[in-house]
């Protein structure tokens, strides 16, 4: 099928995210390149018109996204998302801005993106995209690719001088790895699922809470959150416990989850008129992450996205990891000279801390955003933090550093643990409540920078 004899010839499996946006990049370089997926062709399959699912993206996915070229495309259906939405036990609502004046993340629709994405890249004549062909196997030595046909069941082989693997949390690529010798694995689920719900929109169109942030409601072990779509929708998420006193396993009729949502989450269940349905209509999937090295065999298979570092969402950045893949890759092919034996093994060894640190990172958001966020002197902790940055603007606080700058994410990782003791300082001091922004949190501070 793919011969590959020619150098400027490269394999992509998996048309995700990240493996669609990174057959851009290689199409922009000229590459031929054969992208093999699973799914069916979502364009034909209507994707985009099914439910909508959206993801938070910030500066390091927009970065990609304008190194490729394609960001007008990609804006015009972003919904800016500033801040974040709490909604109390009561009621009450409250709004934490992310970082500045003008920073947000953005909720983008996933379908959408991952769409438009395969428009760019079937634009180009040298890209071909082999859907319904299911990878089955990697025979290292060839190179040599297995796929199933998933239309007539065949089986074929190809092969490829280059491979990337952008397939997922699964990936069979990964897999092909995973029996050569020395090559570590570690994956985790954690004890939360989540299950996907709608708030649609007001009879007007309009929709029926601000649009611009991420509305939280933060319950201790648990919380539910939406992010807007551009239809005037939120798409919801439950993150919950599969066992234990308050968890999924008690939710098993209707009345059980009327009941724990007017308990919870009061305030959203009237704007949820599909609530009980959605519930039962969407499956209740689980969260994995997954740790692995090297991310690479003999400089000519490299593993990118979900496929080499798959992390809990909670900080909104499995996707914008991956993309950044493809930024650093881009970076080297030009420093590099296209030398992909080089930009694969370097790739490989330096990235691995970064992907290590996001999903540590990633982690303790979910802390931070179940629990935290309604909790006082966490919020006083953000706002001596906004403070500071404002007084000190190359005081970076650490969610800005993850959202709204490209620090690689084992300095900002490095960050938090020192920032966490700064912060362990000054709400240590007497009267803090009150004299937040007072002397001695500067004297702390001064103390807490020095070398
Ligand atoms: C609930 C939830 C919320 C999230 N929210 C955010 C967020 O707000 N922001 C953010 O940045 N990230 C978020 N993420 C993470 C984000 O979804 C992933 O990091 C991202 O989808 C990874 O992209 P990928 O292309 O590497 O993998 P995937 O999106 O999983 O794509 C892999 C592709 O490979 C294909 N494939 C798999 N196996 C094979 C095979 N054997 N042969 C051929 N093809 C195959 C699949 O069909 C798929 O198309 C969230 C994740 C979850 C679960």
């Amino acid at each position: 099928m793919t011969n590959a004899s020619s150098p400027k010839q490269a394999v992509v499996i998996g048309a995700g995210l990240v493996g669609a946006l990174w057959t851009v990049f290689l199409a922009r370089r000229g590459y031929r390149v054969d992208v093999f997926e699973r799914r069916p062709d979502m364009r034909a399959a209507g994707y985009a018109g099914g439910r909508s699912i959206n993801l938070a993206m910030s500066v390091r996915g927009w970065a990609a996204i304008d190194k490729a070229g394609i960001r007008d495309k990609i804006e015009k259906v972003a919904i800016p998302m500033p801040g974040r939405m709490m909604h109390a036990a009561d009621g009450q609502l409250s709004y934490q801005p992310y970082g500045k004046e003008g920073e947000a993340i953005y909720s983008v629709s996933r379908g959408g993106l991952n769409l438009e994405l395969l428009q760019i890249a079937d634009a180009y004549p040298n890209v071909q995209f082999h859907f319904e062909h299911r990878c089955t196997d990697v025979d290292l030595q060839n190179p040599q690719i297995s796929f199933e046909d998933l239309r007539t069941g065949q089986h074929k082989t190809v092969e490829a001088p280059l491979i990337f693997g952008a397939d997922g949390a699964f990936s069979a690529v990964r897999y092909a790895l995973q029996r050569t010798d020395r090559f570590d694995y570690i994956q985790r689920y954690i004890e939360h699922g989540y299950k996907e719900l709608t708030i649609p929109p007001a009879a007007d169109g309009k929709h029926r809470m601000d649009p611009n942030a991420l509305h939280i409601w933060p319950r201790g072990n648990f919380m539910l959150i939406a992010l807007p779509n551009a239809d005037g929708s939120f798409t919801c998420t439950l993150f919950l416990s599969f066992e234990g006193e308050i968890s999924f396993e008690h939710l098993t009729n209707n009345d059980a989850v009327l009941a724990f949502f007017n308990r919870y989450f009061a305030d959203a269940v009237p704007l949820m008129p599909t609530l009980v349905e959605d519930f039962w209509a969407n499956p209740t999937s689980s969260l994995v992450t997954t740790q692995c090295y090297p991310w690479q065999w003999q400089n000519r298979i490299l593993l990118i996205g979900d496929a080499a570092h798959a992390i809990v969402p909670f900080y909104g950045q499995g996707m914008n990891a991956g993309f950044e893949d493809c930024t650093i890759l881009d970076t080297m092919y030009d420093a590099y000279g296209g030398d992909w034996a080089r930009i694969i093994a370097d790739f490989s060894a330096q990235r691995k801390k970064d992907g290590d640190a996001i999903l540590e990172l990633a982690l303790r958001n979910f802390i931070e955003m179940r629990d935290l966020v309604g909790d006082p002197k966490f919020l006083l902790r953000k706002k001596i933090a906004a403070r500071l940055h404002e007084r000190y603007p190359g005081f970076l606080p650490v969610y800005s550093m993850v959202s709204f700058s490209n620090t690689p994410y084992h300095v900002a990782l490095r960050e938090d643990d020192h920032q966490n003791e700064l912060f362990r300082r000054i709400l240590a001091l007497p009267g803090i409540e009150t004299n937040w922004d007072g002397p001695e949190v500067e004297r702390v501070f001064t103390e807490w920078v020095k070398p």
